[in-house]
């Protein structure tokens, strides 16, 4: 026998799951499923992977129940036919379930719907006499569980893991196709539980599977089921509806009528199309635009040479010989490509010297660099957060942060921008979790700064790490350009830059403690996972690092630069002021703030229209970003052009 016996066998899989609450153990959720022996692991998974994330909230106790099933005890049935009946409110349709219930014979009917508020308490249904309402179920505080059925398409269909979302309607028609078959079971009634599910039905051999909406308020998790019996032996149904295994045949996937479910996404052409057409057509479709020479000030773009107030090259180094100098001297003598990664081949003295002299320059006890400033971010955050970490983000911060946010799969709280009574009240409410708040120092899309004082003081006060991402603060911010942390004298426990803006080259980096460095050794992906940045790169970014720290003026230039061309702006009626090297120009409408750009363009001024998703929708911005070369003359007929275009551009 052995191998023969145990394929044939059946098994169902029950699971049950429940919540303490107020030292009382309250039922969440319940679901099960039969399937051959080789299914069972993977029903397992599946069925705890959905009490892990029940609408109803988290479980502390998951049950599994796996029983064997002989074969020839199983019965097929054929699914109820399904009808759908709609409301305009939960009240009529209750009414609809009551007179759906008296159309039965249930002359009791108000009495029955009244009594669905005793089962919401209960793990399972309640088992009424349909006459006198007296209760039949051995176990009046659980209630009777209807189980070991299926939908027999799945077991059949040598089913692939199920999805740890319900179904609701798949499963609440096997399970009323069994228990309307029940012996002496009249009718059945159910409202679910879940609170996004405000549908419920009326089952019965003789009008089927009526299925009523809506019969409770969405978000109201009160849900429950009745069945009604008229007979003689009330056992003997029990034993039906607990034991009998049942498998249903032709379960449709969703109820006659249903809204086909949202188009799937896809990869066919076809639909990458459609989706380029909707960008397009509102305003938000984008291409690459190819630059013809070294950034700078000035560059040549189509063919002619116009003003650049766009590159994020605030110091003017991208261009500068001496980088250039300096990484064809590391490429001569290390070549082009490191080979590996920075944990396996990859790692020269170029990186180890480019991270100490970080350390030194930032004040920390070390630093690490990363391919690019997003890996940074991503990478921090990922290896210091995880699913049970709460992290407090400005609800402006790079993209970079949101998917590294993203990726640890913490609870990401977003508190709005700059707004430091928000963090402070839910940064005390997870004092002490070790959290994580993050900020950008300088924001990206209209230069202003974040209070690192306050962010500072909250982080120490509530134990949160404060991570801190100067990434358009660097070379920027502060009397040499050491960002808004050299600013205020504050040093977070960890800090982001990147070597790519006003650094001129490529890379990102952090800075912070030694243990905070060797624990991102060890667990941040994109470190580990990607080919260290090459030697070119790396001795680059050396070179930056040296001529800021050794020509102050730079900084000191911009700043005046960034002034001088606000003030033009203002002279001319247009709102501007900057903190930073970037100077936002606020427009709103998507297809205005590109027109003008498009007509700038034309006069031989290169300015961005920023739109969504990059600012809200209908917060179009110009964003003008300054250089430390833009000479005044050139940013005062910036100005002139620009306040022409946009007063032009007014309807
Ligand atoms: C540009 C930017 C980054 C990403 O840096 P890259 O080196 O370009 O990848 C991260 N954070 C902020 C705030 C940025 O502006």
């Amino acid at each position: 026998m052995g191998e023969n016996a145990k394929n044939n066998a059946l098994y169902s899989v029950k699971m049950r799951s429940s919540a303490l609450k107020n030292g009382e153990n309250r039922h969440i959720s319940g679901a099960e499923s039969i399937t051959e022996a080789a299914g069972v692991p993977a029903v397992c998974e599946s069925l705890v992977s959905r009490a892990q994330n029940h609408a109803l909230g988290d479980a502390d106790e998951i049950h599994i129940k796996i029983e064997k099933i002989k074969r020839e005890d199983v019965i097929y049935l054929k699914a109820l036919p399904v009808t759908s009946r709609t409301a305009s409110s939960a009240s009529e349709g209750r009414e609809i379930m009551r007179l759906e219930l008296e159309r039965l014979g249930v002359k009791r009917a108000r009495e029955v719907l009244a009594k669905l508020a005793e089962t919401y308490r209960m793990r399972g249904a309640m088992l009424l006499d349909a006459d006198s309402l007296e209760r039949l179920e051995d176990d009046a505080e659980r209630g009777l569980r209807v189980t070991r059925m299926d939908a027999a398409e799945d077991l059949e269909s040598a089913r692939p893991p199920l999805k740890p979302v319900k179904n609701h309607f798949r499963e609440a028609l096997v399970l009323a196709t069994k228990a309307a078959h029940a012996p002496g079971v009249l009718a059945e009634i159910c409202v679910s539980d879940d609170p996004q599910y405000t549908t419920g039905y009326v089952a019965s051999q003789k009008s089927g599977y009526v299925r009523i909406g809506p019969l409770k308020e969405k978000g109201d998790g009160n849900g429950g089921r009745i069945l009604l019996y008229r007979g003689a032996s009330p056992r003997e149904c029990i034993e039906f509806l607990q034991k009998k295994p049942v498998l249903v045949t032709g379960v449709p996937r969703l109820p006659p009528g249903a809204a086909a479910p949202p188009r799937m996404a896809q990869t066919t052409a076809a639909f990458l199309e459609a989706a380029i057409e909707e960008k397009k057509k509102a305003h938000l479709y984008r291409q690459t635009t190819v630059i013809e020479s070294a950034p700078g000030p000035k560059i040549v773009y189509g063919g002619r040479e116009i003003l650049l107030l766009a590159s994020n090259n605030y110091l003017n180094l991208a261009s500068d010989p001496r980088l250039g100098a300096a990484a064809a001297a590391a490429a001569e003598k290390y070549g082009s490509g490191s080979g590996g990664s920075r944990l396996t081949t990859g790692t020269i003295y170029e990186h180890e010297l480019l991270e100490a002299e970080l350390a030194e320059w930032k004040g920390t006890e070390a630093a690490l660099f990363f391919s690019t400033g997003y890996m940074a971010n991503t990478g921090v955050i990922q290896a210091l957060c995880s699913k049970s970490s709460v992290i407090l983000s400005d609800e402006k911060n790079h993209a970079s942060i949101i998917d590294g946010c993203r990726l640890s799969g913490a609870r990401t709280i977003v508190y709005p921008h700059l707004c430091m009574e928000y963090l402070e009240e839910k940064a005390s409410l997870y004092y002490g979790s070790g959290g994580l708040i993050v900020s950008d120092s300088v924001f990206s899309m209209d230069g202003d700064a974040a209070p690192l004082p306050r962010l500072a003081e909250i982080a120490k006060k509530y134990g949160f790490f404060l991570m801190l991402d100067e990434a358009h603060a660097t070379g920027v911010m502060g009397e040499t350009g050491g960002g808004l942390s050299e600013m205020y004298g504050i040093t977070p426990d960890a800090s982001v830059g990147t070597c790519s803006k006003a650094l001129g080259g490529e890379g990102g980096f952090v800075c912070g403690s030694s243990v905070l460095i060797n624990y991102l050794k060890n667990y941040s992906r994109p470190f580990i996972f990607s080919t260290a940045p090459s030697a070119p790169t790396t001795a680059a970014a050396r070179e930056a690092l040296r001529i800021l720290r050794s020509e102050p003026e730079r900084v000191r230039a911009l700043r005046e630069a960034v002034q001088f061309f606000c003030e033009q702006l203002r002279l001319r009626g247009i709102g501007a002021k900057s903190e930073s090297a970037i100077v936002p120009i606020q427009i709103g409408d998507e297809n205005r703030s590109l027109k003008i750009a498009h007509n700038l363009i034309k006069k031989g001024i290169y300015i961005p229209a920023i739109r969504y998703p990059s600012v809200p929708k209908n917060k179009a911005i110009l964003r003008a970003a300054i250089c430390c070369a833009h000479k005044k003359e050139d940013l005062d007929f910036a100005a002139s052009v620009i306040a022409k275009e946009i007063q032009e551009s007014a309807v």
